[in-house]
Parts: structure tokens; C-alpha cells; sequence
């Protein structure tokens, strides 16, 4: 559109505008008055504000919290089969592979996420074909150095009993 176009356009919109408001319509009162009763209103409603850290977030399964690894009767579920760790775009997943004599043959002598790195994107839970790593509801994470950013086996491994409902949520979503 070309500028006298423009200023064609507002000065018609600006006639039409003093035109179809009333001077009481112009000083806004109504519409002040309408913000002001919506605000009061929401005084009145429950409040959804939680007194954090006291109060802690229960969030639904579909939280995607820090990633996890599924233990089952005390051992990973996991098979060491690397995907995860292929498919991770922060490069945050170290998995090293061993022989088992447990019938899955293989499994994660070492295994570590750099959690200053993940990004929560949940694609390690989307490819692993086990359901051996899949993401919790567990949101607080600080650290005083980097070496206590770096989750080995010890802090990662969660039982199914307590991934239950982040198990049944993929399960019936997948
Ligand atoms: S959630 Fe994403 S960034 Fe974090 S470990 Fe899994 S794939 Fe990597
Ligand atoms: S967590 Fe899953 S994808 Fe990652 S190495 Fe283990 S079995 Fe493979």
C-alpha cells in the first residue's frame, strides 16, 4: 500500500471512529470499569499460586522431568544399545557396553547423563526400544561443580514400581 493510500486509510478510519463513538464511549469509563471488575473477580476465585520450595509441584505423567533409568527387580532394563546416546543433540548420554550372563546379553557397565546439558527433549525416551530411560517428573536440580552434574548409574536407576505412571502414560500414548 502506498503512503497516500495509508494516509487515506487512517484519516477514514479515524472519521469512522469519531463518528461511531459517543463522548461518553471516548473517555472509556465503561471499558475501565469492566478491566476493573475482572480483576476484583479473580480476588474471589481459588488461587493457583503454590508456595514453593515448601510447597512442592505434583506434576501429571506427562511431565517431562529429568531422564531416568528403568530398574526391574534390581536390574536396568537396559541393553547398552547406544541409541539414546546417538540420538541425544546435546551430546549429554556416555554409554559403555558389557557382556552379561543375564539372558539380555548386554548391559551399561558405565552409563552417565550431563545433566548441565540435557535439554529435557525427550527424544533418548522416544528411541530406546526397552523403555530403559524415560523421563520422570523430578524438576529440582542444582549443582556446586561440574563433576556433581554428571549422573552415573547411582542417581539415574529409579525402580518401575515408582515410574509406573510415566510407564502406563507412554504406553498408552505411543
Ligand atoms: S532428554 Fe534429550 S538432551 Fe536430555 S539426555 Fe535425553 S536426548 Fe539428551
Ligand atoms: S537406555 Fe535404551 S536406548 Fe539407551 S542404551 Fe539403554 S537400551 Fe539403548
Amino acid at each position: 500500500m502506498s503512503d497516500m493510500n495509508n494516509e487515506k486509510y487512517l484519516q477514514k478510519s479515524e472519521l469512522v471512529r469519531v463518528k461511531d463513538l459517543t463522548f461518553f464511549q471516548r473517555t472509556y469509563v465503561v471499558e475501565i470499569l469492566k478491566g476493573m471488575f475482572a480483576a476484583v473477580k479473580q480476588m474471589f476465585k481459588p488461587s493457583f499460586t503454590i508456595q514453593y520450595p515448601e510447597v512442592k509441584v505434583e506434576h501429571a505423567a506427562s511431565f517431562r522431568g529429568r531422564p531416568v533409568l528403568v530398574e526391574e527387580n534390581g536390574t536396568e532394563r537396559c541393553v547398552a544399545c547406544g541409541l539414546c546416546s546417538r540420538v541425544c543433540p546435546a551430546l549429554a548420554i556416555d554409554v559403555q557396553a558389557a557382556e552379561t550372563e543375564l539372558t539380555k546379553e548386554r548391559y551399561p557397565e558405565k552409563f552417565e547423563i550431563n545433566m548441565t546439558r540435557c535439554i529435557f527433549c525427550g527424544f533418548c525416551e522416544e528411541v530406546c526400544p526397552e523403555e530403559a530411560i524415560i523421563m520422570s517428573n523430578e524438576y529440582e536440580l542444582a549443582f556446586s561443580s561440574q563433576e556433581e552434574s554428571i549422573f552415573g548409574k547411582d542417581k539415574l536407576l529409579k525402580s518401575a514400581e515408582v515410574m509406573k505412571p510415566r510407564l502406563d502414560f507412554l504406553r498408552d500414548n505411543r
